[in-house]
């Protein structure tokens, strides 16, 4: 977790997505980190601009007063989100949250507004609860993991073996046969808490389990389930797998440290589907010398099947989708084409930025830089960078504009789950980073809903997008491309 060049800045789960390690567990965004100031940058407010700053200096300042009196980014996230609700791939909501983006899109007037077709995987939850037995009945509330197997008709009762750390169920292993194993793992952030997540069945699996549970993947409990992608693994019998809330899976293992006998009944009725169609979708402000180059911004679309997805990621994709509309409105159409993607399915397959990815094989060359947002929309505190150390220096530059709102710490390795597999071909990418202190508290659970954001906060988050996304596509230098050190 801390391999990152700047010291007082934790790497964030989005530049180990960049780096290939994580994707596969979908939605790892940025992780909470502690309010503290934004190490100091080379640009400190004293210093004298850069020619590029001076260039640009006065359209970012433009740019960041038209945006921070406007909640259209809020207004249009509620909107979207009440509307459709969450839109868990392969789901109806998300087509019709899908239809609604790109009709929007093109009454606004953005340029080559389209859809792209992928195939997304199409999990359903179906019925689903936990309850305790033994050492006394109670109904305990989960989520199922997303892509889990169901449990037999009538579910499963057995005894809970609990355990702290995938090596404690190893020292263990003889006792686990034909049990539900919990793991009671404590939140070490993001990154190292979400591997129990996503591994849980697989481990438990092996050592001859039944089911696999979780303790939620929170820094604050609030008795909530938190949901998620987990995976399997051929080699070993597919077990369902479900996450309890942190307060329950500290009771269970407290009931076993006194010797309590735990029993619990797991029912789930989940199920895998054949794929569906389903879509990316983009809009453009084309580029006034040079079309053909392109800087790509924005969000996924899909959501889990809980609560509203509105940090996750409406919030991403509306962010992205207001900063270009703010250039539109603002007649300001740099030299190289804009575009913003609500990648779909960056959940449970990544398959959206695939597809982006495929689609656009022959173009990649000639993408300047792709950023993304899945951090949630907070207040941002500046951007990650995966790129070459040239390109850092200028993206560094650009970064000093954004002083004012407190979100010009350009920090090394950067990007996000839906833009990685271009960033793996080489394109410069970005994350927007932000104060993702409340994040975690909702992620992947009912409470994600749109009240928890702030339309200030997305307004400045706007601005940031917009300022960064604009000067790199008018810049006379074209940023140089290749991802440099910071990539693999
Ligand atoms: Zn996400």
């Amino acid at each position: 977790m801390h391999r990152s060049a700047a010291p007082s800045v934790p790497r964030s789960a989005i530049s180990l997505v960049a780096a290939g390690l994580l994707g596969a567990l979908g939605c790892a965004a940025a992780p909470a980190r502690p309010q503290q100031p934004a190490p100091a940058m080379p640009a400190a407010a004293s210093a004298p601009d850069t020619p590029l700053q001076a260039q640009y200096r006065a359209v970012a300042d433009r740019i960041i007063a038209a945006a921070l009196p406007d909640s259209a980014a809020w207004v249009k996230l509620a909107r979207i989100t009440d509307t459709y609700g969450n839109r868990l791939a392969g789901s109806e909501a998300l087509e019709r949250a899908l239809d609604d983006i790109l009709r929007t899109m093109q009454q606004e007037g953005l340029e080559n507004a389209h859809a792209e077709p992928v195939m997304v995987p199409h999990w359903v939850r179906g019925e689903e609860s936990a309850e305790l037995v033994e050492p006394r009945r109670q109904a305990l509330p989960m989520l199922g993991l997303g892509g889990s197997v169901g449990t037999p008709r009538g579910g499963i009762t057995a005894e809970v073996l609990v355990v702290s750390t995938f090596d404690e169920l190893t020292r263990r292993a003889a006792e686990a046969r034909g049990k539900i194993v919990l793991f009671d793992e404590v939140w070490q952030g993001y990154g190292r808490t979400v591997q129990y997540r996503g591994g849980a069945a697989v481990a438990a699996a092996r050592v001859g389990a039944v089911a696999a549970l979780i303790r939620s993947v929170t820094p604050f409990p609030l008795r909530t389930p938190h949901t998620g992608a987990m995976y399997y693994d051929s080699a070993v019998a597919r077990i369902p797998g479900a996450a309890l809330t942190v307060e329950d899976a500290m009771m269970l293992h407290r009931m076993q440290d006194r010797g309590q006998h735990v029993v619990v009944h797991l029912e789930m009725a989940a199920q895998m589907l054949p794929d569906s169609p389903s879509r990316n979708v983009m809009g453009e402000i084309r580029g006034s010398e040079h079309p053909e180059e392109v800087v790509v911004i924005g969000g996924h679309t899909d959501s889990w099947d809980v609560g509203q997805g509105a940090m996750d990621d409406m919030g991403g994709v509306v962010v992205s989708w207001e900063a270009v509309r703010l250039l539109q409105r603002l007649g300001l159409r740099p030299r190289r084409t804009l575009r913003v993607v609500g990648w779909v399915n960056e959940e449970n397959g990544t398959r959206g930025g695939q597809g982006y990815r495929d689609a656009h094989r022959d173009q990649l060359p000639n993408h300047v830089l792709a950023i993304e947002t899945d951090g949630g929309v907070f207040r941002p505190t500046g951007f990650g960078f995966t790129g070459t150390d040239s390109a850092m220096a200028l993206v560094r530059q650009i970064g000093g504009l954004l002083r004012r709102l407190g979100a010009d710490s350009i920090t090394r390795g950067g990007g996000g789950t839906d833009i990685g597999p271009i960033t793996q071909v080489g394109v410069p990418s970005m994350g927007l980073n932000d104060d993702g202190t409340r994040y975690f508290w909702y992620h992947h659970t009912n409470a994600d809903t749109p009240d928890k954001l702030d339309p200030r906060e997305m307004a400045q988050c706007v601005a940031a997008m917009a300022v960064m996304a604009y000067v790199v596509a008018d810049m006379p230098e074209r940023l140089p491309w290749g991802t440099g050190t910071g990539a693999r």
